[in-house]
């Protein structure tokens, strides 16, 4: 596996790549690799030729008081996982290598970007969209693959290629989680024994609001009430942050469980953020 920084040295090697007809798939993340991002590499490992996995704690999708500095990092072992995935390259840049001091120009769809973690992160999916679309010009892949448990940072950046012609394709992986049914995220490290413990209940409410459904329940306040018994209970120390009911394309908010319905959530257990979804009802054909 090469470890590349330099974003024009990456470019030039996907750019050879692509003229030998070579099809590269590309796994954007932030690092402190975990079984969800493993997911993706052998997703791409098994549909691509070439795989690039980037790893880059991205400052612009941080806003002031979040976590940029705290983010766990170590790559040493991310280093070895990507090599055991049969990663071609890992592509690990400075920040300043990725932006100028001057740079200006930003990638938005705020349409999708206002709702769910928008609410309380808004510059956050205008500088996912730029740091995807500057990974994309850098590494010209065919296929990009991404988690749903970011469900709606998917939902964007298909909006994004549709809207502006990109020749990508978006790969959408199901999200991976422990035993006990938390999703796996890297920001669970940040979790106090206690709060771990209580963790699960995030998963385990959407799941209730899921059977409620199945039982014919098409009332989305009751759904909600329904979770947030469940988690007054279950998850004491848990903070909501937004518990939504959107249609899972367009991220609209829904009145009532009609047709395909996504609830989305997130909740602030001590110093982790944590988000999570399931998906209510798939479009009916
Ligand atoms: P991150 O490093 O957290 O920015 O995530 C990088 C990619 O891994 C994104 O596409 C995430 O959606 C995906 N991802 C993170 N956690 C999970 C998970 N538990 N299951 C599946 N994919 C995940």
């Amino acid at each position: 596996m090469q470890i590349i920084t330099d974003p024009s040295e990456l470019q030039s090697c996907c750019l050879a790549w692509r003229m030998q007809g070579l099809k590269t798939a590309l796994v954007p993340t932030m690092g402190y690799f975990h079984a969800g991002h493993e997911s993706l590499m052998a997703h791409a490992r098994s549909n691509a030729d070439k795989v690039v996995v980037t790893l880059f704690v991205n400052p612009a999708q941080f806003g002031p008081n979040e976590d940029l500095a705290a983010y766990p990092r170590n790559h040493e072992r991310d280093i070895a996982i990507a090599e055991s995935h049969g990663v071609d390259v890992l592509f690990l840049p400075e920040a300043g290598s990725m932006y100028a001091p001057d740079h200006a120009t930003w990638v938005d769809v705020p349409e999708l970007a206002k709702g769910l973690c928008g609410i309380t992160r808004p510059i956050h999916f205008r500088g996912v969209c730029t740091v995807v679309m500057k990974l994309f010009m850098l590494t010209l892949p065919k296929v990009a693959v991404f988690g749903q448990k970011d469900w709606q940072q998917v939902a964007i950046i298909k909006r994004m290629v549709r809207d502006l012609n990109v020749p990508v394709e978006i790969v959408p992986c199901p999200i991976v989680r422990e035993h006990d049914g938390l999703a796996l995220s890297s920001r669970n490290v940040y979790l106090a024994e206690h709060e771990r413990a209580q963790a699960p209940a995030i998963r385990a409410g959407l799941l209730q609001a899921k059977g409620m459904v199945a039982d014919g329940c098409r009332n989305v306040d009751e759904l909600a009430q329904a979770i947030r018994r469940y988690w007054a209970e279950k998850l004491p120390d848990g903070v909501e942050d937004y518990l939504s009911f959107v249609h899972p394309d367009t991220l609209a908010p829904l009145e009532r469980i009609d047709d395909a319905a996504l609830c989305a959530v997130a909740v602030k257990l001590g110093k982790a953020r944590l988000i999570d979804n399931i998906v209510l009802t798939e479009q009916s054909a």
